[in-house]
């Protein structure tokens, strides 16, 4: 199963890719923790997006299709994958597309998942990441038990650089004009299903598993 989550940042990709993962039993690939992690390790790639990453602007297209197609091709995601926050343009989409259909495999599904904007604002510059092992928390909705401390391994809590609300407004921005088009794009090769973001994150779990229950069998009466 070859899936793509696609949504405005704060969305709640992140989580719903983790849950996806463990319940199919396939890799979640999420390009911002590749970035992230050239940038924590200094190397040349990470040196050269730092200041568009912090900024809340896109990576060059050419960049990340280079990045992900290296990581696409290695065996563990053979059984298939959940793409958390790639493609983000239409270029990259059409690069996935070209990339898949050399190697006679498609896209089976791609998850929207819907969230208002004034929801997303509040859930990105009240976010904190664990600098430790990478659990989220949010300071209005799911805060730690000890203020600052990870629930899970005691770990320092940080705010994410692109997480204040200037670049969370600029990355939103980004969003619209870059990203939304995919909406259209998947729409019209009938692989797009909507699901609503705003609910808790079981009920969204739920929502997007039945969409995949019902994109597969439609697919497969088809077939
Ligand atoms: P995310 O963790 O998905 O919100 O990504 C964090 C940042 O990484 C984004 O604001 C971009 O600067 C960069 N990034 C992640 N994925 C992509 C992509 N597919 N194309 C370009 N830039 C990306």
């Amino acid at each position: 199963m070859r899936l793509i989550l696609l949504g405005a940042p704060g969305s709640g990709k992140g989580t719903q890719g983790e849950i996806l993962s463990r319940e199919l039993a396939i890799p979640v690939v999420s390009t911002g923790d590749i970035l992230r992690r050239e940038i924590a390790a200094g190397t040349p790639l990470g040196k050269r997006v730092q200041a568009l990453v912090g900024k809340g602007d896109l990576v060059p297209d050419d960049m990340v299709l280079e990045l992900m197609e290296r990581r696409l091709a290695e065996p563990d995601l053979e059984p298939g994958f959940v793409l958390d926050g790639f493609p983000r343009s239409i270029p990259q989409a059409e690069g996935l597309d070209r990339w898949l259909a050399e190697r006679n495999q498609s896209i089976d599904l791609v998850l929207k998942i819907h969230v208002s904007k004034k929801a997303l604002l509040q859930r990105m510059t009240g976010r904190r990441v664990c600098a430790n092992c990478g659990a989220v928390y949010n300071l209005a909705t799911k805060p730690p038990a000890v203020e600052g401390k990870c629930d899970v391994c005691g770990g320092v809590l940080a705010q994410r650089v692109d997480d204040d609300e200037a670049t969370v407004r600029r990355r939103l921005n980004v969003y619209e004009a870059a990203t939304a088009p995919l909406i259209d794009y998947y729409d019209s090769r009938k692989v797009l299903a909507i699901v609503d973001g705003e609910a808790e994150v079981g009920e969204v779990a739920e929502g997007i598993r039945r969409a995949i229950e019902s994109a597969s069998g439609i697919r497969g009466a088809g077939e």
